[in-house]
């Protein structure tokens, strides 16, 4: 942290150190202090101080309900759990609209400064300087989403699952259990802490990518409330950009910050589903040095976004209510960034191999999202029996899915496993076709119904099926049957 800035110097005196100060009279310091901070941040909080930390705060203050999401049996470690700190709004009638906020930590294990700052976070929303943030906010952290990865020293969950890219098939009950909260809970903003290796922006933030994202959720994730989120951070004197894709001279795609199309990524998912949604990357080598420094970075990006969802609350809660809506045109079932503005330069800073900072430029490079193929929506789809794990994975989510205890009659069409073209034409003509008991119907208009779509139909490329014709082409339909709109 720099001392260049004296205004910053003067809101930290202001707002830390009475704060410290008091706290020692009290003689409550201890618990109050999180754990890397009692250490003075000399080593991590570890996995089974987490609990045990947060029973502390609520006996402490009362503020806030504790719960356990899932226990996981960590056959060596024993039973550990994930944690959720569900903080409530303090609003008064005819305030401005509460803004639901859901935080998550350390997806990937060895990413701790989230797990660090998600509890400074809680901390201090329930006793300390951001609880006046609560007037607006409604606010839930699950500061350790992947035990079994802290634990572990691992990115990945059990099962080499990671987390980070699971939240379309949610394979992992972690994931399911995260789920579980958001459906619900439906939350207005939803933040996913990670570390990424050193660059010279510490603090990099991606906003959703896929494009069946509204178009006004991701404007005004990237042009309204990142701002804010720059200022607050550049007060700190904290290096920041958004996420860019740039290509390389053999026209691949690098991700200097990768910034990946895909729907399982969490701030796509969730911003399918109808959050605005940001990935919050803090950059270093991970190590234990320099831990406090990046928990302070993470806390201020959180700290800004908190500050920003309050202070936008009235236009954040409404672009919400419309992203959660189906429209009734057409979404996408594939798309590709596309490097379409050759020849742009973006200006860029490097760490180079000796760790100085070297100014380069990327070039080409854009985060233009190419759609390559559209499907109408429709009013559902009806799915055969058989299809038990995406069932679960669509109930996981939070959506709405009717079994059909007899056999029923419809008109549907049918998806070829292997289509020339993908687009409506190649969907097959209507046909009267007999479900036995057992089988689905979901319906397409339901809330987070982009991201039904784009899980569920068969030719998206990042959906359920993604992959089923890849290898071979075979003949035959999908188990999932289109009933038109
Ligand atoms: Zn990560």
């Amino acid at each position: 942290m720099s001392i260049r800035n004296p205004a910053w110097l003067v809101g930290f005196a202001l707002l830390v150190i009475p704060t410290h100060a008091l706290a020692q009279e009290s003689g409550r310091s201890r618990p109050l202090s999180t754990p890397a901070e009692q250490k003075e941040y000399l080593s991590f909080t570890a996995a089974d101080e987490v609990v045990p930390y947060l029973t502390a705060l609520v006996e402490a203050t009362g503020g806030f309900e504790l719960d356990t999401l899932i226990t996981l049996n960590d056959g060596s470690s024993g039973v550990v759990s994930v944690p959720v700190a569900r903080i409530p709004v303090l609003s008064e009638p005819g305030g401005p609209p509460v803004v639901r906020v859901l935080i998550l930590g350390a997806q990937h294990g060895t990413e701790r400064a989230g797990l660090e700052s998600g509890l400074r976070i809680i901390r201090d929303l329930v006793d300390g300087e951001l609880e006046p943030l609560r007037r607006t906010l409604d606010v839930r952290v699950i500061p350790m989403t992947n035990p079994l990865g802290v634990i572990r020293r691992t990115m990945e969950a059990a099962g080499g699952i990671d987390l980070s890219h699971d939240h379309v098939d949610l394979a992992a009950a972690e994931n399911q259990a995260i789920w579980r909260e958001y459906a619900d809970w439906r939350p207005h903003l939803v933040l996913d802490l990670h570390e990424m290796g050193p660059t010279e922006y510490t603090i990099q933030i991606g906003v959703p990518t896929h494009p069946n994202v509204d178009a006004d959720l991701v404007t005004f994730a990237r042009y309204y409330m990142l701002p804010q989120v720059a200022h607050q951070l550049a007060r700190a004197d904290i290096r920041f950009h958004e996420y860019v894709a740039a290509w390389t001279e053999d026209a691949e795609e690098t991700f200097y910050t990768p910034a990946p199309l895909e729907a399982g990524n969490a701030r796509n998912a969730f911003a399918l589903a109808g959050a605005v949604s940001f990935l919050v990357e803090t950059s270093s080598s991970r190590d234990i040095m320099g831990l406090e420094e990046r928990t302070e970075r993470m806390y201020v990006a959180t700290r800004a976004f908190l500050e920003a969802a309050a202070l936008l609350a009235v236009d954040l809660t409404r672009v919400v209510e419309r992203a959660t809506v189906l429209p009734d045109t057409t979404l996408s079932v594939a798309a590709r960034y596309t490097a379409r503005t050759s020849g742009s330069k973006l200006a860029w800073v490097q760490l180079n191999e000796r760790g100085l900072r070297v100014r380069t430029a990327l070039s080409p490079w854009l985060p233009v999202v190419e759609v390559e193929a559209v499907l109408s929506t429709p009013a559902g789809w009806m799915i055969e029996g058989g299809e038990g794990e995406l069932i679960a994975s669509l109930r996981a989510h939070g959506f709405q899915v009717d079994r059909m205890n007899r056999p029923i009659s419809r008109s549907v069409q049918a998806y070829p496993i292997c289509p020339e073209v993908v687009a409506d034409a190649s969907i097959g003509e209507l046909q009267v076709r007999r479900f036995r008991a057992g089988s689905w119907w979901i319906p397409a208009d339901q809330p987070g119904g982009r991201l039904l779509f784009t899980i569920v139909e068969p030719w998206s490329q990042y959906g359920w099926f993604a992959g089923a014709a890849a290898i071979d082409c075979p003949e035959g339909t999908f188990p999932v049957y289109r009933v038109p709109a």
